[in-house]
């Protein structure tokens, strides 16, 4: 019978040099996303930690931690709330501008997506400089919840973003690091 060799989790992201802008190497979860093991073993191991400890939200960062988190929030009977970019949002906001290398960007969420003291999970795909976390956690803390914990398929930990959260009292898991 022919072996079947699974490729690791690790290797099931693609890295593209010089994306989007010359000496960036972009960790691409799509393929990931789109190999059926990859998938669930990454899902699953995001969620571990935090079965049975209470989460009432998991909070997605437009695009990639929508889909992380929309799967992750239905393994873990939770709701799901969206925080976008500027002027996606239909209903009443709150908006959190923070620093990019070049300019500034901002993010949104529905006034009203969590109720007060809601245990908050927050999720992207990849954490670098934690400046869109931070302002997700600072966007979430503004309309009263209480963001328990972070979570990231991938760390740059040269960057110091988990660093950055978990000073900010926020409990980080990521698994696995990129140089
Ligand atoms: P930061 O705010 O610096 O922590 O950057 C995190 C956000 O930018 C996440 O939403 C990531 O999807 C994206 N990002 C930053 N650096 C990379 C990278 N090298 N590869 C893929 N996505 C990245």
């Amino acid at each position: 019978m022919e072996a079947r060799r699974h490729i690791s989790l690790k290797e099931s992201i693609r890295s593209i040099p010089d994306y989007p802008k010359p000496g960036i190497v972009f960790r691409d979860i799509t393929t990931l996303l789109s190999d059926p093991r990859s998938f669930r073993r990454a899902v699953d191991a995001l969620v571990h930690p935090y079965a049975g400890g209470g989460i009432k939200q998991v909070a997605g960062i437009e695009a990639r931690g929508f889909i992380l988190g929309g799967a992750i929030a239905h393994q873990l009977s939770c709701g799901f709330v969206p925080i976008r970019k500027r002027g996606k949002l239909p209903h009443k906001t709150v908006s959190m501008a923070y620093a990019l290398e070049y300019g500034t960007d901002e993010i949104e969420i529905h006034v009203d997506a969590v109720g007060p003291g809601d245990r908050v999970l927050l999720v992207d795909d990849l954490i670098a400089t934690g400046g869109t976390a931070t302002a997700a956690i600072n966007l979430l803390r503004k309309i009263g919840a209480e963001v328990v914990a972070a979570c990231f398929v991938i760390d740059l930990p040269e960057i110091g973003g988990a660093q950055r959260l978990r000073d900010m009292g926020v409990d980080v898991r990521t698994l696995m690091e990129f140089e």
